[in-house]
């Protein structure tokens, strides 16, 4: 066939190659279209999945559950005399325990306030805040201050009036980016 013979073919088919490649282009949408609708949409009912690396070293030496954290399930408070949950962990330590960094940070608050006595905010980075709450006054750390892991941020006491009758503890809450979490993603409390 030479080249004036394919041109002559050409002119005569013309109207049935214009149809085969139509046919093609559709089909090849066809596929492309349902090729999309499988890949997962990403936008609306998008829920990031918490699956922490990081793991904090033990704000205390011995670690002694007294209250765990409950987001729903309601505990009883001894002090205030009802059922509440409890976002947060109580570890219990003598009066006057050590209380560590579990991870180096920056010191971003330092209040008292009535129910939750003393308390320092330790901004760790990744989106998490570590609250130390019911610490002894005098406390050794103020606001700006950079700590290192496991250096001493305060005392444990009995500074915390809503907790008062459960003792001297500290009580302990995350932060992950604004949300109370559960401390135990962080801490290894099995282990020590
Ligand atoms: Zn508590």
């Amino acid at each position: 066939m030479n080249t004036a013979n394919i041109k002559k073919f050409l002119k005569a088919n013309i109207y049935w190659i214009g149809l085969g490649l139509s046919i093609a282009l559709l089909i090849t949408m066809i596929i492309l279209a349902v090729a999309n609708k499988s890949t997962p949409v990403e936008d609306d009912d998008f829920t990031p999945v918490v699956t922490p690396e990081i793991e904090f070293s033990n704000p205390l030496t011995d670690l002694t559950v007294m209250k765990d954290f409950s987001s729903t399930k309601l505990q009883y408070s001894n002090t205030l005399e009802l059922w509440q949950a409890h976002k947060a962990i109580d570890l219990t330590a003598e009066e006057g325990t050590d209380v560590y960094a579990v991870l180096d940070g920056t010191v971003t608050e330092v209040t008292y306030n009535y129910l939750m006595g003393n308390i320092v905010k330790l901004d760790v980075g990744g989106g998490i805040t570590v609250v130390y709450a019911s610490l002894a006054n005098d406390v050794p750390v103020k606001v700006g201050d950079a700590v290192t892991k496991g250096s001493v941020i305060g005392k444990v006491s009995n500074t915390a009036k809503s907790e008062a009758s459960d003792g001297a503890h500290l009580h302990l809450e995350v932060l992950l980016n604004g949300e109370l979490v559960d401390p135990n993603l962080y801490l290894d409390l099995s282990e020590k």
